[in-house]
């Protein structure tokens, strides 16, 4: 099916299969902006050579490939949103490296597919550097994530209304190559549940199982009911990492959940900079901020929830999925807890913590102090000579007398518990530091290298790059400071 589907928006239904075959627009004038030469030695794409830049902006393709879009389903900020597909994401196919890893390829912006609806299946630079480097950001950071191959300009304009203010503006067009174990989506498994299509369904779940889940081996019913408990266990871990860092996703609609665990689909996601349990970047989410930082992990559990719907008629076991979903519950919470006390340094959880880490929020939401840079702080502490106003240079208000007060309690309580370890201080710094990132890839810093690359230079691009392979080391002092005041704390975010 070639072709403009953009022209032509009808929502194609796909009896028996779950994708369409769609060849990508290509474009005449590619230019290169970033490749990213480690993943593609490590899935066995080896060198790139200039030819390439062909195949990056989807002109040239190899005989042997068929390319293809899917079609899932969605509930989106809690509805049911019926049939959706990868309106802008065509497959490549699959790529098998010498050790037998398999990783999928896939085009974000290179035409419309019969998914696309109305819009156009093309994508910005903005959005285009945002998610290149925020996913290979995440995978230096030790979390799941679907990764970036290559970004190119595809020398289009495309016309997009970032604050839907009936101002479209121009902006100029890219491509990226993303690659992930699979793409698989909660929405995959909702559309042929939905549309009963069983023996399908059944078809999807064993594949699924057999290629991404070898630690599953039990059969019959017994193999779904433990894929579902391994979904739920890898998506509590999933939501573990993005509490540890601080990325708030910003759509998890259950089309953007991974099957696998990953992080997926980079939106209008941000890295938050003062900690705020309410924060959202996505301005389409307010004021019900469904999907804010703190309610990630509720999210998750509603939408495992769905993911349990859909798998149901291969289950049928009521009992045990509402168990299951209860175990997420305790799971998630008991792996939080233990993530805070790598974050504070402490061996074990202790009963008194609870009432520490709460006292702890509230004072980082009243203090309005910086997430990343209060752990980085708090490892300073035996050094810091001033630590109180150290501690106020890392604050987004003015920190009066009072404020200073509930900061140095906390700070006392925190040092009190700090003996109560059974390991040396030696032992819980190495903790803390293998746990806190010092470099984040903050919202204003990708939006200053969007500008730059806009103009034609590299240069923060290169740094970045630097910096996000990283995270744990503070290889450039400038970016481990707080937001500069000229940035509020969604500058520059954008969904489209
Ligand atoms: P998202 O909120 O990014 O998950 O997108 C929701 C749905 O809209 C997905 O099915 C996307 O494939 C589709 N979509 C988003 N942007 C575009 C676009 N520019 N062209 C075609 N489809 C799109
Ligand atoms: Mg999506
Ligand atoms: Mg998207």
């Amino acid at each position: 099916f070639p072709g403009d589907f953009s022209k032509n928006p009808i929502q194609r239904t796909t009896p028996k299969v779950l994708f369409s075959t769609i060849d990508p627009v290509g474009f005449d004038n590619p230019e290169l902006i970033i490749f990213n030469d480690k993943l593609s030695e490590e899935i066995g794409l080896g060198n790139f050579d200039e030819q390439d830049l062909n195949f990056l902006a989807g002109n040239h393709l190899p005989e042997h490939i068929k390319t293809y879009a899917t079609a899932y389903a969605g509930h989106q900020f809690g509805n049911w949103a019926g049939q959706l597909g990868d309106g802008r994401a065509i497959l490549a196919g699959e790529i098998i490296n010498e050790t037998g890893k398999k990783t999928e390829i896939q085009w974000k912006g290179a035409g419309a597919t019969p998914y696309s609806r109305h819009a156009d299946g093309r994508a910005v630079l903005r959005s285009s550097v945002r998610e290149y480097l925020m996913s290979e950001a995440m995978y230096h950071l030790g979390i799941p994530t679907t990764r970036g191959l290559s970004l190119c300009f595809t020398g289009e304009q495309v016309v997009r209304d970032m604050m839907y203010s009936g101002n479209p503006q121009e902006e100029k067009g890219a491509v990226v190559i993303r690659t992930a174990e699979s793409f698989l989506r909660f929405g995959h498994f909702e559309l042929i549940s939905a549309q009963k299509e069983i023996d399908l369904l059944q078809k999807l779940t064993d594949f699924t199982i057999e290629n991404y889940f070898p630690e599953i081996i039990s059969e019959g019913n017994q193999k779904y009911k433990d894929f579902f408990s391994t979904v739920c266990t890898r998506t509590a871990d999933l939501m573990v990492e993005w509490f540890r860092v601080g990325f708030v996703h910003g759509v998890m609609n259950t089309d953007n959940m991974s099957v696998l665990g990953l992080t997926i689909d980079y939106g209008p996601f941000s890295m938050m900079d003062e900690y705020n349990l309410n924060f959202t970047p996505n301005t389409t989410d307010l004021p019900g901020r469904r999907y804010a930082f703190g309610k990630q992990g509720q999210i998750s559990q509603w939408n495992l929830w769905q993911l349990a719907n859909a798998l149901f008629p291969l289950i049928k076991d009521e009992k045990f999925l509402e168990e299951t979903l209860n175990i997420y519950g305790t799971y998630f919470w008991e792996a939080h807890d233990k993530m805070l006390c790598n974050k504070f340094g402490f061996d074990n959880l202790l009963e008194s913590d609870e009432e520490f880490f709460t006292n702890w929020q509230n004072m980082m939401q009243e203090l309005q102090l910086d997430y990343t840079l209060f752990f980085n702080l708090l490892e300073k502490r035996d050094q810091s000579l001033d630590t109180l106003s150290a501690f106020e240079t890392i604050s987004y208000t003015v920190l009066n007398d009072q404020k200073v007060k509930t900061l140095e309690k906390l700070l006392t309580a925190y040092d009190l518990r700090l003996e109560k370890n059974s390991f040396s201080k030696f032992d819980s710094l190495k903790l803390m530091q293998k746990t806190n990132p010092k470099f984040i890839l903050r919202n204003y810093l990708l939006f200053e290298c969007i500008q730059e690359i806009n103009t034609g230079k590299k240069e923060m691009l290169k740094k970045l790059t630097r910096a996000l392979e990283n995270p744990y080391e503070e290889i450039f002092p400038e970016f481990s400071k707080k937001r500069p005041a000229d940035y509020d704390d969604i500058s520059g975010c954008s969904m489209l």
